[in-house]
């Protein structure tokens, strides 16, 4: 990666991420994976302990943290690569549908600090469940609402 100006503390720290960054070690080609796609800005490779089989990460190949770090046409450019690894695993893999999620931050299970988003093959019955639901109680979607609407 290169840095032009000045080597700042925050740069010194991002230097030093994604020196420790296993997914640049690999988009690197220092770490093997399973490449099922790249191009000159993303990249997918199989994960090493799938939820199903053909469960595949996208991300861009240069480092982002997260959601919010990630300027828009990397997002579009990264996303258009989960739309064709989707493609490839209908196609190829018989599945009839897969699921598409980022975990954006530690608190919300993101382990590895480099954006990336999870494609799951999904199958009839195939016993992979996701989330609780809850109900609002009176005046709570309107309490929530006020606080997060964008004007
Ligand atoms: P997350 O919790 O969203 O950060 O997901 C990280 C994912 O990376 C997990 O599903 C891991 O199984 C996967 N993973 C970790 N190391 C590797 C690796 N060397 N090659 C492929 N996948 C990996
Ligand atoms: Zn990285």
């Amino acid at each position: 990666m290169k840095f032009a100006g000045k080597l700042t503390p925050l740069r010194l720290i991002k230097l030093f991420n994604i020196m420790a960054c296993i997914f640049c070690k690999i988009i690197n080609g220092e770490i093997p994976a399973q490449v099922v796609y790249e191009d000159d800005s993303t990249m997918a490779f199989l994960d090493i302990n799938p939820h199903s089989f053909g469960h595949t990460l996208v991300m861009p190949k240069k480092h982002f943290v997260n959601f919010e770090d990630t300027p828009g046409d990397v997002l579009a450019a990264t996303m258009m690569t989960v739309k064709k690894v989707g493609r490839s695993l209908k196609d190829n893999l018989g599945v009839s549908g897969y699921n598409v999620y980022e975990n954006n931050d530690p608190v919300a299970g993101q382990i590895i600090p480099h954006l990336h988003f999870h494609v799951i093959p999904r199958h009839e019955n195939d016993g992979l469940e996701f989330w609780p639901q809850l109900k609002y109680g009176v005046g709570e979607a309107e309490a929530i609402l006020s606080k997060i609407k964008i004007n």
